[in-house]
Order: C-alpha cells, then sequence, then structure tokens
C-alpha cells in the first residue's frame, strides 16, 4: 500500500494493489488524515465492498456462473440482515433526514415489523445477538425468514436505499435460481463466493473498539438500537483504521508508510 498526502492536514490519496489467486484488484481511496471516527470511513467501506463484489462475480463469471439477482426481486430482503453499529447509525440518520410523509411512512414499517417480532417471540434474541450461539444462527435466521417481514426499505421488491444500503446487502448475490429465494436452505441457494469479506471484518472490528461490544445489529431494529447506543469508537487517525481494515481482511500485517 502506497500513500501520498494530497493535503497533509485533511486527507491521504492512498493506492492499494491486491493480487488475488494471480488477478490484480487496484483501489484508489482517500482517507482522512487527522483522528476519525470509524463511522466517517462508511463510505470507504462501501467502495471497497463494491470493489471486492466485483472482483468476485468476475470470477464467478469466469467460472461460468451468472449472478441471478434482478431489479424487482427482494425474496432476499425478508432474511435477517446483520449490519454494524456505524450502518445502524447512518440509517437511522438517514430516516430522521427524510422528508415527511416519507420519514413517518419508514418509521411505521419498523415499528410495525418488531410488533410482529415480539408476537413472534424473536425480539429479546435480535435485541442481544450475543445471546446467540455460532450454531444457532442458521435455524434461528429460517425463523425470522418464515414471519415473511420485509425490510422497512424495499418498495416494489426493489431497494429503495440502493446507494446507502448496508455492506451485507451488497455482498448478497447468488448464482442459483432466483425462485429457489423464495424458500432458501442452505444447499438450494449459493452465494458469489467472495474473496474477501468487509461487511464481516467492519462488524468484527467495530464490535472490539466499541464499549458496546455488539457483534451486529439486526437491520430490522436498526433505529431502535442506533438511538440506544451512541458512537463510542475512539478515534484514531484515519489510515491507522484503513491499515487495521486490511490487515483484518488479508490476515497480513500491513507495514506503516515511510515518513
Ligand atoms: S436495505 Fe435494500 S437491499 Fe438491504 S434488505 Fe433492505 S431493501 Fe433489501
Amino acid at each position: 500500500m502506497t500513500t501520498t498526502p494530497e493535503n497533509p492536514t485533511e486527507f491521504f490519496n492512498t493506492t492499494a494493489e491486491l493480487v488475488i489467486a494471480g488477478r490484480k484488484i487496484r483501489l484508489e481511496m482517500l482517507i482522512p488524515a487527522g483522528p476519525t471516527r470509524l463511522a466517517e470511513l462508511l463510505p470507504l467501506f462501501r467502495y471497497l465492498t463494491d470493489s471486492f463484489v466485483d472482483f468476485s462475480v468476475e470470477n464467478a463469471r469466469a467460472q461460468g456462473l451468472e449472478v441471478s439477482c434482478r431489479k424487482g426481486c427482494g425474496a432476499c430482503c425478508r432474511q435477517l440482515v446483520p449490519i454494524s453499529g456505524i450502518e445502524a447509525r447512518r440509517l437511522r440518520d438517514m430516516v430522521e433526514e427524510m422528508p415527511e410523509p416519507r420519514k413517518s411512512t419508514i418509521l411505521a414499517r419498523f415499528e410495525a415489523a418488531r410488533r410482529r417480532l415480539e408476537q413472534a417471540g424473536l425480539l429479546e434474541k435480535l435485541r442481544e445477538p450475543r445471546q446467540c450461539r455460532a450454531e444457532e444462527l442458521i435455524p434461528f435466521g429460517m425463523d425470522y425468514f418464515h414471519q415473511r417481514i420485509a425490510c422497512p426499505f424495499l418498495e416494489e421488491e426493489s431497494c429503495s436505499i440502493h446507494a446507502e444500503r448496508p455492506l451485507a446487502c451488497r455482498e448478497y448475490l447468488v448464482v442459483t435460481p432466483a425462485e429457489h429465494c423464495a424458500e432458501p436452505t442452505v444447499e438450494s441457494v449459493r452465494g458469489v463466493e467472495l474473496v474477501l469479506r468487509t461487511a464481516r471484518t467492519i462488524r468484527g472490528l467495530e464490535a472490539e473498539r466499541s464499549v458496546h461490544a455488539t457483534p451486529w445489529v439486526p437491520m430490522i431494529l436498526a433505529v431502535e438500537w442506533a438511538d440506544a447506543h451512541p458512537d463510542e469508537t475512539p478515534l484514531q487517525p484515519g489510515p491507522e483504521w484503513v491499515r487495521e481494515v486490511f490487515s483484518r481482511l488479508t490476515g497480513r500485517t500491513i507495514p506503516e508508510p515511510p515518513p
């Protein structure tokens, strides 16, 4: 990774080149130089996610696989979507900034979903994901899916916040027939094999560095979770956050750039 200060008091213009399975991926990043909260890097994390997903889709095509996800197919938008705290707060702020009556419409959908989950007996566990052991995640996810609760942002079976959608949504693309997504099983639905997993990496990083230590936030509870959990992640220079993210993504220590 090479970094050159574009404006030493504000941003580093950074280029990273990764070689994955013999193919090169080049990333152009603008990174805040000074003390930065993890949330300020969300646009960068979206860029990284989209870049790795595009690369992964090209790999899938090279193996003769085609992505079957299409606009107007929102079956996966009834699944349990795990997001990071920084994304939950961003979604809450985005809803807050919406003009009326849209804001009230979206908030009413969140509230209706909360009531449905309470009636189904799933709410308490969703509010405390640390109670959910690893082996319980898939059956719990299926219980959730069988409630058929649409994401509050799903409209006419399409995502109404496409540019702002969470990292987990960006990473979810399938190569099996779309009709299988209506009744998904581990065997019948196969996702694009991701070369690097940004969503999981950011969730893990935030959980470790925040006092809340929440491993993931269910998107359907994003607004109430964000209201109850202010941002407590530490401030640290942007390049340090990015080095940490790349170390976790690649499993390698990323050296500091020369002074
Ligand atoms: S944010 Fe968009 S893509 Fe993600 S679950 Fe909701 S509607 Fe679907």
